[in-house]
């Protein structure tokens, strides 16, 4: 920005000129206050970061640093594949850069078809409805699938976006111990039989990097004659034979087992984009119903056609998710030997959660880190479970060996400093 606009967007009235009583950001003070406090110990925001400069999936400038990327979703690494930049440009150049309405009017083209089209053949199934977000995707589908009176039955560290469709809507919600199969089978136990009622669950769980029981959920939802939804968002790409998910990588059938997959274009296939498939008959019906599918303009062609061309590359990539395998596996035994505590005591995906005593703590570790040229994620509650502090590390299956051996170096050096490690 301009010092002129920086300016221009000063504050245009005393903050002290507005009544207390009549302030509706008063309840946030606190907030205000201990970011505040953070910042005057000298470290730098974790949450602002600004690339300046994206080299590749592995590589961004960082306040003119070169800086290794270890904190993205870029986990196959497809944001610079050179056929999935070129569908963008092509579809920049002939259908311009927005649609400038809803799916449901004017603001479906040839590209979001296209891209149903791969989801259909990615996943081998009936239907495939592209939203704008992942967000969006959880939103809508939860909210419109359970109605007032039915159920909605979902993992107590389920993501926000869940949280949030479940308040979108009118079911009752009814939450079970995370990854707890007995807790699951107790509460929908205890439920009337009539009602309708939907297991909400997600592959990979995104701030410890866990994957859920899913076997043994599904079975136990049958049971109870509920339909099951699998947020498949971090583990699309590379789990499974297809890269189709956890469920897959646990021999589950879409239709059979699970009723419906949620997923995103914001993480493996590397642009922006929600989708929920499904192989019911009557899942067409979704498009006519789902208000945040229908109240929102719908992605721009540029997106959709990068999504289509990443997802059927996705299909036949196995060399990369031999790669993102190996990474992770590497960089887990790596903290583990160093003493680190991790939220997983084997490596189950390819989050990677370091978990530190305190913010203090955490924020000085992920400072000392960016220093040295690596960025992870800092996570805090209310996004972690159990009011834990945790340096998120995701890893991508561009990520070279000598990556993550440096990696591995930087950890040690930064734990070392903060006391995180011996
Ligand atoms: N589901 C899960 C499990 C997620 O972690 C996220 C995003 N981090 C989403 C949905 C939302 O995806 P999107 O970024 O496409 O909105």
């Amino acid at each position: 920005m301009t010092e002129a606009a920086a300016t221009a967007h000063a504050l245009p009235i005393d903050i002290d000129a507005i009544a207390p009583e009549r302030d509706l950001f008063s309840k946030f003070d606190g907030l205000i206050a201990e970011k505040q406090a953070l910042l005057d110990t000298g470290v730098r925001d974790p949450f602002s970061i600004v690339m300046d400069e994206v080299k590749s999936p592995t590589v961004a400038v960082i306040k003119g640093k070169e800086t290794i990327l270890l904190g993205t979703y870029n986990y196959m690494g497809m944001t610079f594949d050179a056929d999935v930049i070129q569908a963008g440009k092509d579809a920049l150049d002939q259908f311009g850069s927005g649609t400038n309405g809803s799916r449901m009017l004017n603001g479906t083209f040839r590209d979001h078809i296209d891209a149903e089209e791969a989801l259909k053949e990615f996943y081998d199934a009936s239907s495939a409805m592209v939203f704008s977000t992942g967000y969006q995707a959880n939103l809508g589908i939860i909210s419109t699938l359970a109605a007032k009176g039915e159920y909605i039955i979902l993992d107590a560290d389920s993501h926000a976006s869940i949280y949030d469709g479940c308040a979108l809507g009118n079911a009752e919600i009814v939450r079970f111990r995370h990854n707890s199969v007995e807790d699951l089978d107790k509460r929908l136990g205890r439920l009337p039989p009539e009602p309708g009622k939907l297991v909400v669950l997600e592959g990979v769980y995104s701030m410890l990097g866990d994957i859920a029981p899913l076997k043994e959920m599904v079975a136990v939802a049958h049971k109870h004659g509920a339909m099951v939804l699998v947020d498949e968002a971090h583990s699309m790409g590379f789990f499974g034979p297809h890269g189709r998910g956890v469920y897959e990588e646990l021999d589950l059938d879409l239709g059979r087992d699970v009723d419906f997959i949620i997923g995103t274009f914001s993480k493996s296939v590397g642009t922006v984009g929600g989708f929920c498939v499904s192989n019911h008959p009557k899942f067409e019906a979704m498009r006519m119903v789902c208000r945040p599918y229908i109240f929102t303009a719908s992605l721009p062609p540029s997106v959709v056609a990068t999504a289509a061309t990443s997802i059927r590359k996705l299909m036949h990539a196995d060399a990369k998710r031999a790669q993102l395998w190996d990474n992770a596996k590497r960089l887990h035994n790596g903290l583990t030997e160093m003493g680190f505590k991790l939220g997983t005591e084997t490596p189950q995906s390819a989050i990677i959660a370091i978990i530190l005593e305190d913010q203090a703590q955490a924020v000085m570790m992920w400072q000392a880190l960016l220093d040295n040229g690596l960025y992870v994620n800092m996570a805090r509650p209310p996004a972690t479970p159990a009011g834990t502090f945790l340096l998120r590390c995701s890893l991508c299956a561009e990520h070279t060996t000598d990556q993550v051996t440096k990696i591995l170096g930087m950890f040690q050096a930064a734990g070392r400093a903060v006391g995180a490690i011996g």
